[in-house]
């Protein structure tokens, strides 16, 4: 038997004496209080919550009946064993009619007594335990509803995810098949028109011009294509650089020709070498990539400046432009494959791009184990800096490139006349 307390009330200080001794002698772990009016016994009550009472009925002042009504209120769960004279049927009965557990007959045989108070022990000690599984059964309950409903919330998070990403590709599908569309319309257009102009034998001039646009439409096909390619590459982590020892100067000089054809003015000598081993094809593209959404993104007549910078830790090539800029929620964004800023328009003539530019070149920097940043503010314009650790570049022989200390050239891009703008000649 599991402890449990008793309360023993009876006038009769002999009886009060002896039944907890013979209880103590018959059940283990049994702990007896004894109380020796009813008062008292409910004095005690109020402190301490007893297993089981008995208590005998006829008491001067408050009798049993009364204590079992007062203990009702008090320990409703409490069995209260109420003992009666032999013969007093009718006690016994209004007893368990009052509400008594059990009745206990005078003279008490020990036996009898002791197993009626274990009945009421074990019963209560039942009770207990039912009120106690329960209890766990109810939290059971309760945490498997909250987690029935954390996973329903995760699994409506995942079709909204879902949702989006399924939308976000039928986008980028309508986008992909647009941007294609165009160029191959031009081509089949110019084609029938260069077929009916052959059949009328008209000036070779304008062939050679028609040409010459069939070719740039082609162009534009072959890029978008490329980058669709690269973007899976890098999605399938396939995607790697080809070193090979490059002079980074150079290189830059190089792509800024192509760019603007000539119309730079660079304030510094370019006779410094810095070489370093890079895939000297992907790095002009990133070059190419920012300089052409600087020009794509600002007025023919703003400038676009790029510097060449070599730190101790660094080497930093940055594009400014002073356009239109990024604010700072799409800023976040735009290295993101097929982000475009919405609502923002490139320069008159600039060809609308699948928004991979960005998101191919931060692949191909940081293939060189370095970083593409941006700092960008609306109405004023951006500059974006490929940030390459001269530790990944050096190599033995070019050593010295690095400790020649810190040094920087500056290149400054400008059309003194709009009507030079270079985005007809410049393949953006
Ligand atoms: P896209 O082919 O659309 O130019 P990018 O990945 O190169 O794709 O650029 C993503 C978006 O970032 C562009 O659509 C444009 O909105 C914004 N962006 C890029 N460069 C600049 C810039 N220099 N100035 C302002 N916005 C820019």
């Amino acid at each position: 038997m599991a402890d449990a307390r008793l309360l023993v009330v009876d006038d009769d200080p002999a009886l009060l004496q002896a039944l907890p001794h013979m209880l103590r002698l018959r059940l283990q772990n049994l702990h007896v209080d004894t109380a020796e009016s009813a008062q008292l016994a409910l004095e005690l009550v109020r402190v301490q919550s007893y297993d089981v009472i008995v208590s005998d009925i006829k008491m001067p002042g408050m009798d049993g009946f009364d204590l079992l009504t007062a203990l009702q209120g008090l320990q409703p769960e409490t069995p209260v064993l109420l003992i009666t004279g032999h013969g007093e049927h009718d006690l016994a009965i209004r007893a368990l009619r009052g509400g008594a557990y059990d009745y206990i007959l005078k003279p008490i045989d020990r036996d009898d007594f002791a197993a009626a108070v274990r009945r009421a022990i074990d019963t209560v000690q039942l009770r207990q335990q039912v009120k106690h599984q329960q209890q766990e059964l109810e939290q059971y309950a309760a945490s498997l509803e909250q987690q029935v409903y954390q996973r329903t919330e995760e699994l409506q998070q995942a079709n909204v995810a879902l949702a989006s990403v399924n939308e976000s590709r039928e986008q980028m599908l309508r986008m992909v098949v647009h941007e294609m569309a165009g160029p191959l319309t031009s081509v089949k257009g110019l084609m029938q028109l260069m077929k009916r102009q052959a059949r009328r034998e008209q000036s070779g001039e304008r062939l050679v011009q028609n040409f010459d646009t069939v070719e740039g439409a082609i162009k534009r096909m072959e890029r978008l294509i490329a980058d669709l390619h690269d973007a899976a590459h890098i999605q399938m982590q396939q995607f790697h650089v080809q070193r090979e020892q490059t002079d980074l100067v150079a290189l830059c000089q190089q792509a800024i020709d192509e760019f603007a054809c000539e119309r730079v003015a660079p304030t510094a000598s370019t006779e410094n070498q810095c070489i370093g081993v890079v895939d000297a094809q992907r790095l002009s593209q990133v070059l190419l990539n920012l300089l052409n959404n600087a020009r794509k993104y600002s007025p023919v007549e703003r400038p676009i400046t790029v510097t060449f910078q070599v730190g101790e830790q660094e080497i930093c090539i940055a594009v400014q432009d002073e356009g239109a800029g990024v604010a700072p929620d799409a800023l976040q964004h735009i290295f993101e494959q097929f982000y475009r800023v919405g609502g923002v328009e490139g320069q008159h003539g600039s060809v609308k791009g699948l928004g991979l530019g960005l998101y191919i070149a931060r692949a191909i920097v940081e293939e060189h184990g370095g970083r593409l940043e941006v700092q960008s503010r609306l109405g004023q314009g951006s500059t974006f800096s490929i940030n390459l650790p001269t530790s990944e570049l050096a190599v033995n022989a070019a050593k010295e490139a690095f400790e020649m200390g810190t040094w920087s050239l500056l290149w400054k891009i400008e059309w003194q006349d709009p009507q030079l703008d270079p985005l007809s000649s410049v393949n953006m």
